[in-house]
């Protein structure tokens, strides 16, 4: 077996910098699941939101933030309106 040099580019750093620039997240409907991906290094699966558990859309603390199907999200929120 060879060994086989890792040569990276610097101008691709360069890109992904900018890139990540770009995709930073407004203050908007993304922003908690932008966080919990970063936090969690891991896609939020298709079909699937994220729910405050504290029912504040405002606290985007990781530990008020909890990813669940959304059809199971929605049951939660109209079990809330019942309370
Ligand atoms: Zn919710």
């Amino acid at each position: 077996m060879s060994k086989q040099p890792k040569k990276q580019s610097k101008p691709s750093i360069n890109k992904i910098k900018k890139k990540e620039n770009k995709k930073k997240p407004s203050f908007g409907v993304q922003r908690y699941r932008a966080i919990w991906e970063h936090i969690y290094k891991y896609k939020i699966p298709i079909g699937w939101q994220i729910h405050h558990i504290d029912y504040n859309h405002k606290n985007n603390s990781i530990d008020n933030l909890c990813a669940i199907p959304a059809n199971l999200h929605k049951k939660f929120h109209e079990y809330q309106k019942i309370l």
